[in-house]
């Protein structure tokens, strides 16, 4: 009896070294583009995209940058609404330009990433960010519990290894984790999207993407994890003789500047507004490969204009055509890599409008709320949001994406009790139950046999007085026979 009750401490004691709240990881692969699967480089990926639910791409948000997208994937919101207008932006109010810090990722305090959200719930839901651009930050002034800041020295699967600890810590495992990688794009910026070393990384997260999935099978998560993985954004390639000189339509101190290649916020100073504008529309007529807009023109489905970052003027290079920031860093990304530097030299560039198709990025999820071998039409970055709460069953929150774009990769209908969670629920309590029965099996035992005792021995008193008076012990080895 003691040995069973042991074997049902120990099985509990796996059951609650993880989560019991339904368990998501969330893995950004930067500047994955949706077709890199037509390498055929990455056969683990290309595995697990088909055994659970794929979209041929996703249409992420206005600019194709990382930072704006990887917040509308933890938002659910356009740039214009949480504020991450750029990877930089010109602070009106400071007077500097900001890059990644608190500042970009708080423009509005009432903006709810998933991190938070799911640990605002309680109930002991835990959320870890390896990485994951502006989680880092507090938001409604509380930390992640589990974070690691951006470090590219950082080993793969030392990331890895590190998830796998959050989600199984025996006091506060991990329920939702963010997992990003700054490859391809780091190396893709300096040598272009076709290039043999974009080949080699992209067999290395094929890797990666293995050796998660080993190690979830390993530590018995992942029949229960949901994996979703994704992008921010895609790539195209750009050439020397594409890269366009805009600084020669400004007048210098006329104006500040942010964003990079291939689109520059401009940020007139008080009085050049026109000015500015109608030098850079000339320039743009004359070299034609690169378009102009002021505020007020910017087309409607980017959702980009309502947001006081916004910037008044913003010029966009043409699909294959690259800015001024180009011609600087293109001998830096030579030197620094050690290539000669060509005409033919490529280089990769992304922030293009959402609607170019090389911009987009990738979809794929599997796990006990994934439908199984399942393909969906491509839908919104900002759907992502409802997906994960969805997943996570946690409650809605107002944004931009739409519930009915997601609905189709759940394995259950949006609701809280998926049949996943009932068979948790069911497992959990029928391991309880037995447990329960064991414990008061036992101790209903223990008092059978002690009022046996008291019983048999007042019996035998009764009906043998002379023989067992108050002799408890011969009593009980009377009955042994029958207690067998
Ligand atoms: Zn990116």
């Amino acid at each position: 009896m003691i040995f069973k009750i042991i074997v049902l401490f120990s099985l509990l004691n796996i059951v609650y070294s993880i989560s019991n709240h339904p368990i998501l990881i969330v893995v950004s692969y930067d500047a994955f583009r949706y077709n890199f699967f037509d390498t055929k480089l990455v056969p683990n990926m290309e595995r697990l995209k088909k055994a659970g639910t794929y979209a041929d791409y996703l249409i992420n948000v206005f600019p194709t940058k990382t930072f704006p997208n990887h917040h509308s994937i933890a938002t659910g919101l356009y740039a214009e609404v949480h504020g991450v207008v750029g990877n930089s932006y010109f602070d009106q109010k400071k007077h500097i330009k900001q890059k990644m810090g608190f500042d970009m990722f708080h423009y509005n305090e009432d903006i709810i990433p998933i991190w938070r959200w799911n640990e605002d719930q309680g109930d002991d839901r835990y959320s870890g960010s390896m990485m994951w651009p502006g989680a880092i930050y507090p938001y409604q002034g509380k930390n992640v519990t589990y974070r690691q800041e951006f470090d590219p020295e950082m080993d793969w699967n030392k990331r890895v290894d590190t998830i796998i600890s959050w989600l199984t810590d025996p006091n506060k495992p991990a329920n939702l984790v963010m997992f990003y990688i700054e490859e391809p794009d780091t190396h893709a910026h300096a040598f272009g999207p076709n290039s043999e070393k974009i080949r080699e990384l992209l067999q290395k997260l094929d890797n990666i993407t293995a050796y998660l999935e080993e190690q979830l099978e390993k530590h018995n998560l992942a029949d229960k994890t949901n994996v979703i993985q994704l992008s921010d954004h895609g790539l195209v390639a750009v050439k020397p003789p594409n890269f366009i000189n805009t600084t020669q339509y400004m007048t210098n101190g006329t104006y500040n500047k942010a964003g990079s290649t291939p689109c520059f916020q401009i940020y007139p100073k008080e009085g050049y507004e026109q000015t500015i504008y109608d030098s850079l529309k000339a320039g743009s007529i004359k070299n034609g490969h690169f378009k102009v807009y002021q505020k007020k023109n910017y087309p409607k489905n980017w959702y980009y204009k309502k947001n006081p970052r916004s910037p008044p003027i913003l010029i966009m290079a043409d699909v294959g055509y690259g800015l001024d920031d180009l011609i600087i860093n293109a001998p830096w990304y030579a030197k620094h890599y050690k290539f000669n530097l060509t005409d033919d030299s490529e280089f990769g560039v992304h922030g293009y409008d959402y609607n170019v198709s090389d911009m987009h990025p990738f979809f794929m999820a599997r796990g006990p709320k994934i439908k199984k071998q399942h393909k969906v039409a491509p839908f919104h970055t900002v759907d992502l949001y409802n997906l994960f709460t969805e997943i996570l069953e946690l409650p809605q929150v107002p944004n931009n994406g739409s519930m009915g774009n997601i609905v189709d990769i759940l394995s259950d209908k949006p609701g809280r009790y998926s049949i996943g969670s009932i068979l948790i629920v069911t497992v959990g309590g029928v391991l309880i139950a037995l447990l329960l029965i064991s414990v008061a099996a036992a101790v209903a035992l223990i008092i059978i046999k002690r009022q046996q005792t008291i019983t048999t021995a007042a019996a035998l008193n009764k009906r043998f007085p002379q023989t067992f008076h108050n002799n408890i012990i011969e009593a009980q080895h009377l009955l042994e026979p029958e207690d067998a």
